[in-house]
């Protein structure tokens, strides 16, 4: 824009400047011809006076003594006089365009250019009283002429009237475009440029404000996005129709942490079904999946958002499924492994209910037979107590009351119903430590207990020794169950608390065992927000403590 208005203000000074001098010329030029033609029309006619009244001789002298040629023609157009040339070598001069004018209405005048075009003559002739024609002429530097003449004198001032326009442009330019340079476009109202800019300033601050308001609007609305997607425990991405990541909320960061969410869709991960989803997303078709990663299971799924005239774009949601995955699987087990507990009392007392009916046995064996569809049913049964005792701490459905319970009382309780089969087993079962009570549900704390100090007399060794202490450590109320009997491998410590499982399956069937014992202590001790911890050594005893929460 400088340059232009620049450009453009030059030229107009510059062709004012050149237009101004041309006209000039001509009129100088123009007035010294009207000057020349007087002066040779007053010369002519006093000239033509005296000759009338002093007689043509006169000629000769005043000839002489003018600077301007005069010539004398007759009335055939022969030349009589010429101051300047010898009339012999001159010709008729009745078709020169002044003399036949002068001869036919006695005034005459032209003016001719001289061949190189620099010098004009100028001819002014008068008819005598006898019939002559006087002429005078006079010669000038034609405007051609006085211009090649002051050519280097034109050539300075040309370049002057350049340099001149030159800097006049230039701080034209600097004027004129110095308020709409300065204006300030934050504040358009606050600017003092031109009052034609007004329009333009006014309209330019009502944009301001509208994009202003439209940007605040966009960054609330980017600001309560944000907000919802960094909540989100679900990972959240947007794909571009070119499969970039546009967007990848705090979450998918979380998931991936050693992946790039920038830049490609393959960047992110490298899982086949990761990549499956994303490209049927991106093909148009919404994809689910499954993937696993760093040992826990997302689920995958996509959708396809058409975009005009660019394909489609993506958003993909990774749920860690990790937990739900593996209550099912557990949820799997349980039914199996109960279908399969069950199946095997069951089997039992078909088989002993077969005999009996089919009249093999002998009359003196039933109460044998009875006796041991006692136990199977007796198993059945207390395995059936433990899945519903589990089931119901599993959703924490017990709606038992807390209520404050002193644990070494509760010991001794569990000492007491227990004291028959560890004299059975031939272990002595002892309560030790200080009183102590917690908040909790009695009767579910009475089976954890009885579960551990049960375990205790099963697995111990005959003469072993079983102690139920209780106590505070660290203002944490304890019950601690140790025994001296077989202990548990240390690759099976973390497990014995799964459902159903069991070091020594035979063992654990023979001691009546359900494989829940633990479990169900397991699920009491979240119920009562108790941590629990074991020591044991093979052949050297086992201990399980439970820590309650301070009160
Ligand atoms: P079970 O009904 O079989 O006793 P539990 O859940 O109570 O089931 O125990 C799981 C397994 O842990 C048992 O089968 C047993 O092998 C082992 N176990 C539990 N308590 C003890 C213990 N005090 N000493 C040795 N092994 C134990």
């Amino acid at each position: 824009m400088r340059k232009r208005v620049f450009g453009s203000i030059f030229l107009t000074a510059l062709v004012t400047l050149l237009l101004t001098a041309s006209l000039l010329l001509i009129a100088v030029h123009t007035g010294l011809s009207h000057d020349m033609r007087e002066r040779l029309a007053s010369e002519c006619g006093y000239i033509a006076t005296v000759i009338e009244g002093d007689g043509w001789q006169e000629l000769g002298r005043i000839g002489r003594v003018y600077a301007d040629r005069i010539t004398l023609v007759g009335r055939d157009g022969a030349v009589l006089y010429d101051n300047e040339s010898d009339v012999s070598t001159l010709q008729n001069h009745a078709a020169r365009p002044e003399i036949a004018a002068a001869l036919e209405k006695g005034v005459g005048e032209s003016s001719r250019l001289s061949d190189t075009l620099a010098e004009q003559t100028y001819y002014y002739a008068l008819r005598l009283e006898n019939g002559m024609v006087l002429r005078v002429s006079s010669t000038a530097d034609s405007a051609l002429g006085a211009l090649s003449a002051a050519s280097p004198w034109i050539v300075l001032i040309v370049l002057m009237a350049l340099l001149v326009a030159a800097l006049l442009a230039s701080w034209l330019t600097h004027v004129f475009l110095a308020p709409i340079v300065s204006l300030d476009l934050h504040a358009p109202l606050k600017n003092d440029a031109y009052d034609e800019l007004s329009p333009l300033l006014h309209r330019m601050d009502k944009q301001n404000n509208k994009i202003a308001a439209q940007l605040s609007e966009l960054k609330r609305r980017q600001a309560e996005f944000d907000d919802i997607t960094a909540r989100m425990d679900e990972g959240l991405v947007l794909f571009s129709a070119q499969g970039i990541i546009l967007f990848a909320n705090r979450a998918v960061c979380a998931l991936f942490p050693e992946d790039s969410a920038v830049g490609s869709y393959m960047t992110l991960c490298r899982d086949p079904e990761y990549i499956r989803v994303v490209e049927d997303a991106l093909a148009g078709k919404s994809a689910h999946g499954r993937m696993e990663k760093a040992g826990r299971v997302y689920s995958l799924s996509a959708s396809s958002v058409a975009e005009e005239g660019q394909g489609h774009a993506a958003v993909l949601f990774v749920v860690d499924i990790t937990a739900r995955d593996q209550a099912e699987r557990q949820r799997q087990e349980f039914t199996a492994n109960v279908s399969h507990e069950l199946k095997t009392p069951l089997t039992s007392i078909m088989g002993y209910a077969e005999i009996m009916e089919n009249g093999i046995v002998r009359p003196e064996d039933i109460g044998r037979f009875a006796a041991k569809i006692r136990t199977e049913a007796r198993r059945l049964l207390t395995l059936i107590e433990d899945i519903i005792r589990l089931s119901q701490l599993d959703e924490g459905g017990d709606p038992a009351p807390f209520e404050p319970v002193e644990l070494n009382a509760l010991c001794g309780t569990v000492c007491d119903r227990l004291q028959h089969k560890a004299a059975e087993h031939r272990v002595t079962l002892r309560v030790s430590g200080e009183h102590v009570a917690v908040s909790g549900q009695r009767h579910t704390l009475e089976q954890m207990v009885f579960n551990l100090a049960d375990n205790a007399i099963a697995y111990n060794k005959p003469g072993g020794n079983v102690l139920l202490e209780t106590g505070v450590q660290d203002g944490k109320p304890f019950v601690r169950v140790s025994d001296t009997g077989i202990g548990i491998a240390p690759a099976d410590q973390p497990r014995v608390f799964e459902r159903f499982y069991r070091v020594d399956k035979s063992h654990s069937k023979m001691t009546g065992g359900t494989g829940l014992g633990l479990s169900i202590v397991k699920h009491g001790a979240a119920l009562h927000h108790a941590e629990i911890s074991m020591q044991s050594a093979l052949g050297a005893g086992t201990t399980i403590t439970l820590r309650f929460p301070k009160a």
